[in-house]
């Protein structure tokens, strides 16, 4: 009779623990339970303590009972397998990744209601400034204390104040109300025959229910979403579960509209922007197996699904699926991962796949399907460069004659068109025309960026901001500050004085924090309320506007100024999407791309249409480089307020490298992000040969390193930021 259960808690800075189980508690491998730790209790899950070690054996005699077991499903053996591995992979704390499948700590408790508040219309008699602002920001939202005061940026007080002047009521919400069934036959579309014959192999991939990494590879517009719903249709019809993951939450609101269409009701959502009480209601109808489709950001994959039959990655090649903090994960590699413990298929979709990607069709490991041509003959946009350093934009604007001239056709003709510009606010750096000073955040190596519409400086690695100042701060002259270079407000600008009539709209995340943003957004634009767009990266991703038929890149030499490995990949890959914008309706789309560089690779291959050479061309460079997927990286980062104790710490793990055949340490050197958040960084590059272990031999390396606790080391496997 097994009387010891090891446990990993919900706290990555401790290591598992054995709890004796008494009579009343009926556990197995999976279940959540409730331990004591100290003074207090936790959330953990019961583990096979062979696969979990523990430096902490204690005798039968000193262990502490289990508190309690969740009236909760276990977590699946899958599950437990993909917690280890992404763990192990990633070299994080597995508590820290269990802290991903329990990412709802109020679903664990049982509680079919909870109290949410929300403004009642009354206005109290004493109105603080505080008081005014929280009413006019929580109008129209319901959430927890918490949650309003967060939304207006004012204390819990404030809100707890409110309440009792009567501004503010409590609303009963039911948490566990179930959510609407899908229906496989809802509204099928009628499918082209490629379409038809694509959605074949996804749908027999499911019946198998066996795992089945699979590339759908199909050109902007061929249908890739209306193909995988299919299989999404079969996963329902076997009664199984399917996850669709998305890389921004701005994209999640058109996708569940455009899934209500085809399946009667919104599948269930998964995001951040989630109050507590739909959080929960999720979760738990995720682990019943209630929910049959749920779609999400990259955070819903370590999700404790009930019964899975499907995962699709959409817009797989997104770099936003890898994560930058905590677990330092990629959700498309994991995502392959939990097909492949869950015994279910994994459709990566995407018109651009990464060559990584493409390396593993190409081993035989993935299998393709393609989609040749747009769907119902739309013709593929016709894409031309604008050559800057003939066709030149006036002095002090960024948009060439011709660009202007294409943008002036469009109107005419009552057709939308979108600028494209991967930089957020006005400009990039500000600066004192009299002294040259050049405002910088005080936090980070970066430069502070101007926000007209906010009237603001701010960093956008901190978020640090500051007013813009009246006078130089350096030399004190007055009204001297200058802005550099164009943002996304300051080509709307420009639009505005060439078009003065016309309708525009910026999008960034500024502008689209938030799902229902984002839908306002594609309301207006479907309303044909909106006539040129001016967007960042936000924009370049599965929208479909149909009456969108110019696109005009700003300036397509940005991506590639970066230098990092993938730069010229991920330049082509943007630009393929945001030119897969235009003409997806029935008219032609146009794309016109500015550079100053028309003869470089990748604008070549954009303007020829050739992509296969210019993927051949950069993987052939990277397998000469030894680079990722040839060869594999790992960024060791160290940083500390003290400049000094980072240098100190980087050079004492560089002195501690081990000599490995198969693998070079290059480093340490202060990052070109020297600094961050007031934090100094040193980086160290670990390269290494596929064939290589390179995690083994770095946790061999590190353990038995020391370093201060003011020191933070953390380890990024196949980085994506080489900042
Ligand atoms: P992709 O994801 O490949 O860019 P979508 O799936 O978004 O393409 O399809 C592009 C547009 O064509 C969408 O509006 C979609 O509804 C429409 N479409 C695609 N296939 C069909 C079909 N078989 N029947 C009707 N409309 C379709
Ligand atoms: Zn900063």
């Amino acid at each position: 009779m097994n009387k010891r259960a090891r446990v990993l808690l919900l706290n990555a800075a401790i290591g598992p623990l054995d709890y004796r189980i008494d009579a009343e508690h009926d556990v197995q491998p999976g279940s959540i339970v409730l331990a004591p730790l100290g003074p207090r209790q936790l959330a953990g899950v019961v583990w096979e303590a062979e696969r979990m070690p523990s430096d902490a054996e204690v005798g039968d005699n000193r262990l502490r009972p289990l508190a309690g077991v969740y009236d909760l499903p276990p977590l699946g053996a899958p599950l437990r397998r993909l917690i280890e591995w992404t763990a192990d992979y990633y070299l994080a704390p597995p508590a820290a990744v269990l802290r991903m499948a329990l990412a709802s700590a109020s679903a664990l408790d049982g509680g079919r209601t909870i109290t949410e508040y929300r403004a009642t219309g009354h206005v109290p008699d004493r109105l603080t400034p505080q008081r005014a602002q929280a009413l006019e920001r929580v109008e129209g939202r319901q959430g927890l204390v918490r949650e309003l005061a967060t939304i207006a940026d004012v204390s819990d007080g404030v809100i707890r104040g409110l309440v009792k002047a009567g501004a503010i009521e409590p609303v009963e919400v039911r948490v566990d109300d179930p959510f609407p069934i899908p229906d496989p036959d809802h509204a099928r579309p009628a499918l082209s025959e490629a379409q038809a014959e694509a959605a074949a192999r996804l749908t027999n991939a499911v019946e198998a229910h066996k795992f089945a990494p699979i590339v759908l590879d199909g050109v902007t517009g061929s249908g890739k979403t209306e193909v995988y719903f299919e299989a999404v249709a079969e996963a329902l019809r076997c009664g199984r579960q399917t996850l669709v993951l998305l890389p921004e939450i701005a994209l999640t609101e058109p996708f569940l509209k455009r899934f209500a269409e085809r399946f009667g009701c919104a599948p269930v959502a998964w995001h951040s922007d989630l109050r507590q009480s739909q959080r929960r209601r999720a979760w738990r109808a995720i682990a019943s197996g209630e929910a049959l489709v749920t779609v999400g950001a990259r955070s819903a994959l370590f999700l404790p699904y009930r019964d899975l039959g499907l995962i699709i990655v959409d817009e797989a090649h997104e770099t936003s699926f890898k994560q930058e903090d905590g677990v330092m994960y990629h959700a498309r590699d994991v995502a392959v991962m939990r097909g492949h413990f869950e015994g279910v298929p994994v459709v990566l979709a995407s018109a651009t796949q990464a060559i990584e990607t493409r390396q593993q069709v190409a081993l035989g490991r993935y299998e393709e399907v393609r989609l040749p041509a747009r769907f119902g003959g739309a013709a593929l946009p016709d894409i031309a460069a604008i050559d800057l350093t003939q066709d030149r934009p006036d002095r002090g604007r960024w948009l060439a004659p011709s660009l202007v001239t294409a943008l002036t056709e469009t109107l005419e003709r009552g057709e939308q068109s979108l600028l494209f510009l991967n930089r957020r606010g006005y400009a990039p750096l500000t600066l004192c025309r009299h002294c040259g000073h050049r405002f910088q955040c005080p936090n980070c190596t970066a430069w502070m960026v101007e926000h007209r519409l906010t009237a603001r400086l701010a960093c956008h690695h901190c978020g640090h901001v500051m007013p813009p100042p009246r006078a130089c701060p350096e030399c004190k002259e007055e009204d001297a500050l200058v802005a550099c270079g164009p943002g996304v407000e300051r080509i709307a600008d420009e639009v505005a004085l060439l078009f003065p009539d016309a309708r525009t709209a910026i999008v960034t995340s500024d502008t689209l924090w938030s799902p229902a943003k984002a839908a306002e957004f594609v309301n207006r634009m479907d309303g044909g309320e909106i006539d040129i767009v001016v967007g960042t990266q936000l924009v370049t991703k599965g929208y479909h506007f149909p009456n969108l038929t110019l696109v005009g890149v700003v300036d397509a030499d940005l991506g590639l100024s970066g230098g990092d490995l993938r730069a010229a990949e991920r330049s082509f890959q943007q630009i393929a999407q945001v030119a897969g914008r235009a003409g997806r309706g029935a008219k032609p789309g146009r794309v016109l791309v500015q550079t100053h560089e028309p003869a470089a690779p990748v604008i070549e291959a954009l303007v020829s249409g050739d992509a296969e050479s210019f993927y051949a061309a950069e993987t052939e460079a990277r397998r000469m480089a030894g680079a990722p997927p040839f060869g594999r990286f790992a960024a060791i980062i160290v940083s500390s307020e003290s400049g000094e104790e980072a240098a100190a710490t980087a050079k004492a793990i560089g002195r501690a490298a081990p000599r490995v055949e198969g693998m070079q340490v290059y480093g340490p050197a202060p990052a070109p992000l020297a600094m961050l958040r007031g934090r100094h960084r040193q980086r160290l590059l670990v390269h290494a040969s596929r064939a290589l272990d390179v995690q083994d031999v770095i946790r061999e390396w590190l353990g038995p390193l020391e370093w201060r606790r003011s020191v933070r080391v953390t380890v990024d496997v196949d980085p994506y930021s080489f900042l």
